[in-house]
């Protein structure tokens, strides 16, 4: 009988202590807080080079934890990218704020300096840079972009554990940054996330809004209006036993990038995410843009052909005109990539004929013979 193979788009792994530590948790008694979320900051801290990571319950509280930090008001303009996840334009709506969607590079899929200064105005309080898939933005460029205007960089690194540029990790470079140890992410906590930031004062402000804004040694005093967006030290020691097999980790998401990358460069009708001049990129999703010449069946006809053989993938992120609640915006760019792009089934254990076995079936879809 033949096998049908499959192949999810994600996949969380296990590598090493995760169960010996989260049943170590357990039988601590320490389920909520505890010494795991501690060791995940400084382990986290260690290999950022940043001097305060701070372990939260999502993604999204991190970025929350960043827009409160920074006092993000109503009326606050945020520029975010029209082609991402859109975690921090939605937060930006929750405060009565103003997403301000920056189109983003028709190749690198990420926004530039030159597009973001165009969209400033008098009440742009911060940049959301999304390093979509794992590539990054144009980071120096935008720290001095955003000195000069007296404006917050915030990087949401979410995608983008391990990657780098000019040497220097994703997610370290803003006045605050994020992450997200989600169940697909590169690092993983089931959910959970991290914010991190040179500056002690915001650092000291996180905390508190991540705890009630209380303070540990007096009960039931609240220095400031805070939230519950605490990490567990059950998720922690998931996270703890992660960072102790980072480099393998990445290492993978290197050899499954590669792969693909030699396959998918030379298939016509085809176009990889390009990556960013001077970024090393530790690729959290594969993703390409499919030519409308080649493929006119469309993408989602690509897509549902490609789950009839076994492999699931997903669409790009769709634009923000699609979902009516962000009103009218002009990003065509990040339009035809919603229409265009499709992401490929990434995880480190993916192995080499698994992607030769998805790259086969993706060239049999198109018409470019
Ligand atoms: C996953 C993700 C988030 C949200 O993280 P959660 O942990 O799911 O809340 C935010 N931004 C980006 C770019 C993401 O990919």
């Amino acid at each position: 009988m033949k096998t049908r193979p499959n192949i999810p788009w994600a996949k969380a792994e296990f590598w090493g202590s995760e169960e010996k530590y989260v049943i170590d948790a357990l039988r601590s008694s320490w389920i909520s807080g505890g010494p795991y979320v501690e060791r995940l900051e400084a382990a986290c801290a260690e290999f950022l080079g940043v001097p305060h990571a701070i372990a939260v319950s999502n993604g999204t509280a991190a970025l929350d934890l960043s827009f409160l930090a920074l006092d993000i008001q109503p009326g606050d303009e945020i520029i975010v990218p029209g082609f991402a996840f859109m975690a921090a334009a939605n937060l930006a709506l929750q405060k009565g704020a103003i997403p301000v969607f920056c189109d983003v590079d028709p190749l690198t899929w990420c926004i530039q300096p030159k597009a973001v200064e165009k969209l400033i105005s008098k009440q742009t309080r911060a940049i959301v840079a999304v390093h979509s898939y794992g590539n990054m933005c144009d980071v120096p460029g935008l720290v001095d972009l955003a000195a000069a205007h007296d404006i917050a960089l915030i990087e949401d690194a979410a995608e983008a554990f391990g990657s780098k540029m000019d040497s220097l990790l994703a997610g370290t470079q803003g006045h605050i940054n994020t992450f997200s140890f989600h169940a697909t992410k590169t690092v993983t906590t089931g959910e959970g996330g991290l914010v991190t930031t040179h500056d002690s004062d915001l650092a000291e402000k996180m905390r508190l809004y991540r705890s009630h804004g209380l303070r540990r040694h007096r009960h039931y005093w609240h220095e400031l209006p805070g939230h519950n967006f605490r990490l567990t030290n059950l998720q922690a020691a998931m996270g703890v036993a992660q960072m102790e097999k980072i480099e393998t980790i990445l290492d993978h998401r290197v050899r499954m990038y590669q792969r693909y990358k030699n396959r998918i460069q030379s298939m016509p009708g085809t176009q990889m995410q390009m990556i960013t001049e001077t970024c090393e990129a530790a690729i959290w999703a594969v993703a390409l843009r499919l030519d409308a010449t080649s493929f006119p069946q469309g993408r989602d006809e690509v897509m549902s052909a490609l789950s009839s053989r076994g492999i699931e993938t997903r669409p790009g992120f769709q634009p923000p005109a699609e979902m009516d609640y962000f009103g009218p915006t002009s990003v065509p760019v990040s339009e035809n990539l919603g229409r265009w792009v499709i992401s490929l089934p990434s995880y480190p254990s993916l192995t080499d004929s698994e992607i030769d076995y998805i790259c086969n079936e993706l060239a049999k879809l198109s018409k470019a013979g």
